[in-house]
């Protein structure tokens, strides 16, 4: 029994030929004794070009994840979460002695906003839309909500791509916003780690000066560049993660969750059952009664489907 991996949100689908030639032939000549451009400006104006912002409102990162560190290492004071949640929020801010407090979503997988607006002394709000492991947006009044306040907020934005809401007309209003995003998920580059950022141009400076000069190897950032010029390829593998989702949906739907992501959140801790079966999904210890799964390429989903229909067979 072949064994798949269903577990991690990431794409099922490798680089496009086209990309993986063109990344070779750059690795033949490359500089490798060299540092990377400082700042990296030519990946930076690529990413301006792919968001429709200015260099000056983008930073690149070493996966989302140096962001999340940078951003929850700067706040000074405590930081908001709402659970179920990705689990890194609450590991940064651990790690640097801040306190996260949970204000968790509401049965519906909504944001609590006055439950949030309630903490006084938060220093950073952090919002995950579509939310990992949920599945679901957070609706854009209760964003704006928050950040009336003025409290600085991230809307971590990795699965936007799989999502059809884009949230980044609210940096022109708001200073206190940053957007992260990823290449891990929707351009299949979780090996590479390249993430990025959008937000006001001062609040940009501002985390650029704890980032180091060369925070990205050169290979990862051609990657990135080449992966923007060929944009158009992904956009057909997101299409095609976008319906397996709604038809995975379709046929499991009174065990799982809608979504807007690359995955399902699933109502029963089928964690270990699907193991047996040789299908890894994610376990959710801080969800009772929960797990993850991840939509795969049609092959793996049917395999999937199967499983999971002849759990809720046997089991109900
Ligand atoms: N945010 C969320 C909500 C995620 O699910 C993930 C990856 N699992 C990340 C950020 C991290 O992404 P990256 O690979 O860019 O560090």
């Amino acid at each position: 029994m072949e064994e798949i991996y269903l577990d991690k949100n990431e794409n099922p689908f490798n680089v496009p030929e086209k990309v993986k030639k063109e990344f070779i032939n750059y690795a033949k000549d490359a500089d490798f004794n060299r540092y990377p451009e400082k700042g990296l400006p030519s990946l930076i104006k690529k990413l301006a070009g792919l968001t429709g912002f200015s260099s000056e409102n983008i930073i690149a990162a070493n996966g989302s994840d140096e962001l999340l560190d940078i951003l929850i290492r700067r706040a000074e004071g405590d930081i908001v979460v709402s659970s179920p949640t990705f689990e890194m929020y609450s590991f940064y801010a651990r790690n640097y002695g801040h306190k996260a407090i949970d204000v968790p979503l509401r049965s519906d997988f909504s944001l609590d906003v006055n439950g949030i607006l309630a903490q006084k002394d938060a220093k950073l709000v952090v919002i995950c839309s579509p939310n990992n492991p949920t599945g679901n947006l957070i609706d854009r009044e209760s964003i704006k909500k928050i950040l009336d306040s003025g409290v600085t907020t991230i809307l971590d934005n990795a699965y936007y791509e799989f999502s059809g809401e884009d949230y980044t007309d609210l940096i022109a209003k708001y200073s206190n916003l940053i957007i992260l995003r990823t290449f891990s998920k929707a351009f299949s580059l979780a090996g590479m780690r390249i993430g990025y950022g959008i937000a006001e141009s001062k609040f940009i400076s501002e985390i650029k000066k704890l980032q180091a000069p060369f925070y990205m190897n050169i290979l990862s950032a051609k990657m990135a560049e080449i992966m923007i010029d060929n944009y158009s390829l992904i956009v057909e593998k997101i299409k095609y993660i976008v319906e397996e989702r709604e038809r995975v949906y379709n046929e499991i739907k009174d065990i799982a969750y809608p979504s807007s992501a690359n995955f399902l959140l699933l109502k029963k801790d089928l964690y270990g059952y699907m193991e047996e079966n040789g299908i890894h999904i994610r376990k959710l210890p801080l969800v009772k009664d929960r797990s993850r799964l991840t939509i795969g390429t049609k092959d793996e989903n049917k395999r999937a489907i199967e499983a999971i229909k002849k759990y809720v067979m046997e089991k109900f």
